[in-house]
């Protein structure tokens, strides 16, 4: 991208790759050489600053401790070959961080920021970007509140990071999901479309209490009428019931998430009938009773279409007809894994590198 942005850059004087294993790296816990962080203050974003990973000073009145007003964003980049790095719908990122940053109250960072900063910091740190098959980098994006002051107001001041971490392949196990008569997610008028932090701390507990029960996630219902399927953890939900692929709309309380876009245009494109709508739980315990519901899947940037082989809603248990991976959803899979990593035709121009 053309880009007038100039990054202040200060590069390592040792790089670590030569002591991990790119291989077999984990999830989350290492960090590539480099970050970008920009500083906002006296209304402004600073200059931009590429500058080796490592610990920030801060004290323990930073208002974001105590009051939460953070956002983050979740991509990867795909090693296509020595020369090339793919970054995935990243556009769609920035789009969806400037909306949590809205309704958080956090002034965003500006498209070059963001986006230059992301494919400057790769350029540096390319020899980090894992070339083992389904392994990626991933790329976390963050701004949040950094005044010095424990009252409870937006901040004056904010620090947007980029960091990324070579990642492992998700492996891909069918999940069994419940949903929860007690605790919800997202509320009206709340903040459930926004990639905001306290969305996942509150999400913690209830999550525990499910494995404790022996599901890996909650699917999450309505606030209201504790009736209407949202969501799950970190992924969108579809199901196909009676050939009609259907996921729940968009109505504020569920994160807009990129695969789930993904997804229904692919679908769009494969002319396969296709329901953004309202869903019931009743609706789908039914289905699976009567042997109408084929496949469930969740989607996201971590697995990208992961399939769900038990859905528990007070009392009763429905499994798909297709416990892993059904025909849709795997091609679905292949098909986004594909173009992530341009082996296959990119319709939608959704790759850039
Ligand atoms: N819902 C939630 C709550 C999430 O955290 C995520 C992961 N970002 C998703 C859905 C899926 O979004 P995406 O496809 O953009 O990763």
């Amino acid at each position: 991208m053309s880009t007038d942005i100039t990054f202040d850059i200060t590069k390592v004087a040792q790089s670590r790759i030569d002591q991990v294993d790119l291989d077999d790296p984990g999830f989350g816990r290492l960090f590539s050489d480099h970050m970008l962080e920009v500083s906002y203050n006296e209304g402004e974003w600073q200059q931009p600053k590429i500058k080796p990973y490592g610990t920030i000073e801060v004290v323990p009145a930073l208002n974001v401790f105590h009051y939460a007003q953070s956002v983050f964003e979740g991509t990867k980049a795909y090693y296509v070959d020595d020369e090339t790095v793919n970054l995935f719908r990243i556009g769609q990122n920035y789009e969806r961080f400037v909306q949590s940053c809205k309704r958080m109250c956090i002034p965003p960072v500006d498209r070059e920021v963001f986006l230059g900063g992301i494919e400057k910091l790769i350029e540096i740190d390319h020899r980090w970007v894992p070339r083992k098959e389904g392994n990626v980098l991933y790329i976390r994006p963050f701004a949040c509140a950094f005044d010095p002051v424990i009252s409870a107001n937006p901040a004056e001041e904010y620090r947007f990071f980029v960091i990324t971490s070579p990642v492992g392949s998700y492996y891909n196990k069918s999940v069994k999901l419940t949903t929860s008569k007690r605790y919800v997610r997202a509320v009206k008028g709340g903040v459930g479309a926004a990639k905001a932090a306290g969305n996942y701390a509150a999400s913690f507990y209830p999550a525990r209490k499910a494995q404790e029960m022996g599901y890996d996630q909650v699917l999450w219902l309505d606030a209201h009428e504790h009736t209407y399927i949202e969501e799950v953890g970190t992924m969108n939900i579809f199901f196909i019931i009676d050939g009609v692929l259907v996921t729940p709309k968009l109505q504020g309380t569920i994160l807009p998430g990129i695969t789930r876009d993904s997804v229904l245009r692919l679908a769009n494109h494969w002319e396969i009938p296709v329901e953004e709508r309202r869903i019931n739980i009743e609706e789908v315990i039914e289905a699976g009773q009567s042997g109408k519901l084929e496949e469930v899947f969740g989607t996201g940037t971590a697995a990208v279409i992961a399939p769900v082989e038990e859905i528990h809603h007070d009392g009763i248990s429905v499994i798909p007809k297709e416990k892993d991976r059904g025909p849709v959803g795997q091609k679905l899979y292949d098909t986004i894994y594909d173009i992530q990593r341009s082996r296959i035709e990119d319709p939608f121009n959704w790759v850039r590198s």
